[in-house]
């Protein structure tokens, strides 16, 4: 007794240990490991304080050696709303660990409601850092863009034409794991925080499921909010280049043509050109098909509806992922971002009707077939793209017995090809609208939260609709953000079907059909089902008994034809004619007794007039 206690106390002690256990001690200097750094001096330095300037922020203050903690931003940015009428901050919810999120809404009539903002015709740039809590450049750049749109006056003519929703640190609890050895491929700041949250979610992979309470906080801001642009600021690493600030979004073959083309000729054409003016290095966000050599082709890359860019294009909401190279110095990456900050809220200004009218045709337009997603095209464009890269330099290596790569950090203009990901991986005619049975209530609940309009059954009604009919589940080999994603074939059946009260009838005829589509057609590869809210369907439970089903058989063999196709079947599969239980389970499956709702997917397809 003394003896197993003794050794539970001894486990306690041991799995707290592991628990609690800091990093080890290391003098390891993440510098030492990284390539060398290209000299940089832009004019965009001129934004920084001076050394005297109460409003320093806390990097300025630093030489951007360090970002600030959570308490000393909040602390900081609340002293800021507090000396400046322009300025609110606004509460969009708690993190996992308890820790507010804060939004400061900068306009020039001090609004602090949704209701007071569009009282104002100006349109709203909606920007958040610190999805990723490593990648905090935005954060450090947005708090001196707000300085500057207020307190000290440069920049105030900004928000006489624009108004700005900045969220300074959305993966609140992820930007407190804080350490100097979070991102390996990483020049700065000294400390920064984590990818994920705090249960090792990805907020940039949840923006279709909904399973954070992070992102349900943004996606409820978005919703309430309702801003005319979205930019979500990031770090990427991979190969070394010259570019500093990238961006990518869904162009005007995606689910926002109108939007799109805003963004191609708009934006990204005055964010080019003010970048560069100020010093910058700016391009698209590409990954290279061989990391050791761009000159083999690069792909422009475009994320689905879990990811920000792509959930943006699915929502009518025109939205840029940033992607700032994570090898240029911490300085010249926040300057950056600054620059390309001003820059959406002066290109609005100029152009926002355009682009307002541009997402009401997308919000209007109901395309006949919706497409599920993109993939890389095939063959390159016909006009390579020139690429300011850096040289590489590739040696024999004992320790990985492959080659060493080590950039120079000696520039090399080269010509790429390019590949962009336009090419339709699957497409769906969407029906007039789904039937989302009560039983559901996880995804009747994250389609209010996504702001999709839904009409909830007050009485039981029988309807006819279309339902898939699922064939064998495929499962992912390992869970992928918590969840264990699956996919099927899926074939229509026609069948008649009684919804009990609290169902919902989801109309495709709303500005949000296109993401309702997305979000219940089960081939879309960022669907509930998908993630895996409708794993019970693929459970059997109920079976029959041998001494049930024989004389069931029995009887079902008076029909001629049942029973040839039994022996048709006895003959052709000689395992299943060996399966006793295979023979009593084929006549069980042909009969009244079979559950009629085993892998029948639950969402329905309403028909359309004349189906
Ligand atoms: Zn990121």
């Amino acid at each position: 007794m003394q003896r197993s206690r003794l050794l539970c106390v001894l486990c306690l002690f041991a799995c707290t240990a592991v628990l609690v256990a800091a990093p080890p001690e290391t003098t390891l200097d993440p510098e030492s490991l990284l390539p060398p750094v290209m000299a940089w001096d832009g004019a965009s330095r001129s934004w920084i304080a001076a050394t005297d300037d109460p409003w320093r922020t806390p990097a300025e203050a630093s030489d951007f050696r360090t970002t600030p903690d959570y308490d000393t931003t909040v602390a900081w940015v609340e002293r800021l709303v507090e000396a400046s009428p322009r300025l609110h901050k606004v509460l969009l919810g708690d993190s996992l660990e308890g820790r507010p999120i804060w939004m400061v809404v900068a306009s020039a009539d001090g609004a602090d409601s949704p209701e007071a903002l569009h009282a104002s015709s100006r349109p709203i740039l909606l920007a958040h850092a610190g999805i990723h809590s490593g990648e905090i450049d935005g954060k450090d750049a947005g708090l001196m863009l707000l300085r500057d749109l207020t307190v000290s006056g440069r920049q105030r003519e900004l928000l006489e034409v624009a108004s700005f929703l900045f969220v300074p640190i959305l993966n609140v609890d992820g930007h407190e794991r804080r350490s100097a050895y979070n991102r390996m491929n990483q020049r700065g700041p000294d400390e920064m925080g984590w990818r994920t949250n705090a249960a090792n979610l990805n907020l940039n992979r949840d923006f279709a499921k909904l399973d954070t309470p992070e992102i349900r906080a943004l996606v409820r801001a978005i919703d309430l909010w309702r801003p005319d642009l979205y930019l979500d600021l990031h770090v990427t690493d991979g190969m070394d280049k010259q570019h500093d600030v990238t961006w990518g979004f869904h162009g005007p073959h995606s689910w926002s043509p109108a939007g799109g083309a805003w963004l191609e000729k708009q934006l990204d054409v005055a964010l080019t050109r003010e970048l560069e003016a100020a010093g910058h290095i700016p391009g698209p966000h590409i990954f290279s098909l061989d990391r050791r050599d761009p000159a083999q082709g690069i792909l422009q890359w475009i994320g689905g509806a879990r990811y920000s860019d792509g959930y943006g294009a699915a929502r009518h909401l025109p939205t840029v992922l940033v992607e700032n190279h994570s090898l240029k110095p911490y300085e010249q990456r926040v300057l950056g971002t600054y620059v390309l900050l001003a820059t959406s809220l002066h290109t609005l200004g100029e152009s926002g009707d355009e682009l307002r009218a541009a997402v009401r045709s997308d919000q209007q337009r109901r395309p006949s077939e919706i497409v599920l997603g993109w993939g890389k095209s095939e063959v390159p464009n016909p006009t390579p793209m020139p690429f300011p890269a850096v040289e590489v330099r590739l040696s024999p290596s004992e320790i990985s017995g492959s080659e060493r790569i080590e950039w120079t950090g000696r520039k090399v203009d080269v010509e790429v090809p390019v590949f962009e990901t336009t090419r339709p991986l699957g497409k769906v005619e969407p029906p007039p609208a789904y039937w989302i049975p009560a039983a559901w209530p996880e995804v009747i609940e994250r389609l209010h939260l996504h702001g999709v309009t839904v009409e909830t059954l007050s009485e039981p009604r029988k309807i006819e609709v279309d339902v898939y009919r699922l064939g064998e589940p495929q499962y992912g080999k390992e869970p992928y953000e918590g969840r264990f994603t699956v996919k099927a074939e899926a074939t229509l059946e026609r069948t008649t079907q009684i919804l009990p009260a609290g169902s919902v009838r989801v109309p495709v005829d709303q500005p949000l059909g296109n993401l309702a589509v997305l979000l219940l057609e089960p081939a879309s590869p960022d669907s509930f089902f998908q993630w895996g809210f409708f794993h019970p369907v693929f459970q059997r439970t109920e079976y029959g008994e041998s001494y049930a089903l024989e004389p069931l058989a029995e009887q079902m063999l008076a029909d001629p034809e049942l029973e040839a196709a039994f022996h048709r079947r006895l003959e052709e599969d000689p395992a299943f004619a060996a399966n006793p239980r295979q023979r009593l389970e084929w006549f069980y499956e042909r009969s009244p007794f079979f559950d009629e709702r085993w892998r029948v997917y639950p969402v329905a397809r309403e028909l359309a007039t004349g189906d």
